[in-house]
């Protein structure tokens, strides 16, 4: 049984500044991690490892320091790694990530993807039901359980969906992208990290993938940023502290009125144009 996990190495989201010229994310200098729902995808594939014959892999495409993000993998228990790394692939959008993510995962023929239900930096959730629908394979999203039936040929998942929980069985191959409860947020410690800065990744360049560049990168994109631009939050952010749980929602529907006694007051007055914040 072999198992692909997709590691995507973020920058830590407090510490995210923007490129508002270049309409990216400023990664250089900014100190970065393992996208959190990778890292349960990880913990959850190393947990699923049931023989030595079974390997668990970690594959990310970024710039060379991607690399610490694997190391951390490896130390965690992941048996090998590789990085995508090229020049040929700066601008990428998520089709073009996910082009060279599938022809990656192509060359180790996994029983089992995993990926992180979305990135925490891009956020869009795009990349892994790409990488399925480009390599014809079945796929599951928002998996908060991930288990190997007894005969070990398929999956038993448990999705979250709008209207609750959905169990599906599938058989391997399949991709799954998983969520919160799929397995404990662990953290290598030191000596698991001293032993796995021994072991480096395999680097794979875009030639290495296909002769074709013009798939990948800002060519290979048919998707570009418009604009970027910050969002601010106008709440005014009340907590209700030391209340019971009816007083605390009396207070919520007392504050919910007066709020909308406040938006109709503004509606019916036609020189006033601002709402207070809630
Ligand atoms: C026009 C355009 C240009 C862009 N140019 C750049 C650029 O120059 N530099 C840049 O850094 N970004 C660039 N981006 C952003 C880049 O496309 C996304 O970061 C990337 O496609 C992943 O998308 P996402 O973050 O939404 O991941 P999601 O789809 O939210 O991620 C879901 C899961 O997919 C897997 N995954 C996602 N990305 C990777 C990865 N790189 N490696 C391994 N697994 C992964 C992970 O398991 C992750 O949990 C650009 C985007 C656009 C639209």
């Amino acid at each position: 049984m072999k198992i692909a996990v997709c590691m995507k190495y973020v920058p830590i989201i407090a510490r995210i500044q923007f490129d508002y010229e270049a309409k990216t994310i400023i990664r250089e200098g900014v100190p970065s991690e393992v996208n959190p729902f990778d890292l349960l995808g990880l913990v959850r594939a190393v947990e699923l490892k049931d023989s030595p014959d079974d390997e668990v892999v970690v594959i990310s495409m970024g710039p060379p320091g991607a690399n610490e993000g694997l190391t951390n993998c490896v130390a965690l228990g992941a048996d090998r790694s590789v990085l995508i790394t090229d020049r040929a692939l700066a601008g990428s959008d998520t089709l073009a990530t996910s082009r060279a993510l599938s022809l990656a995962l192509q060359r180790e023929k996994p029983d089992l993807i995993i990926c992180g239900r979305n990135s925490a930096d891009g956020d869009t959730g795009q990349v892994g039901p790409e990488i399925a629908e480009l390599m014809g394979l079945p796929h599951i999203s928002s998996a908060r359980k991930l288990d190997l039936s007894d005969d070990g040929k398929s999956v038993v998942a448990e999705r979250i969906t709008d209207e609750g929980i959905q169990t599906l069985q599938c058989d391997l191959p399949v991709l799954v992208c998983v969520t919160e409860g799929v397995a404990p947020e662990l953290y290598p410690n030191r000596e698991q990290m001293e032993r796995a800065e021994g072991i480096s990744a395999e680097e794979v360049t875009a030639a290495d993938l296909s002769a074709d560049l013009s798939q990948f990168g800002l060519e290979g994109s048919p998707t570009w940023v418009d604009e970027i631009r910050l969002v601010e939050p106008n709440r005014l952010g009340v907590f209700l502290e030391d209340a019971t749980p009816e007083d605390a929602a009396k207070q919520a529907a007392d504050v919910l009125r007066r709020r909308l006694a406040e938006l109709t007051a503004a509606d019916s007055d036609p020189d006033s144009w601002s709402c207070p914040p809630l």
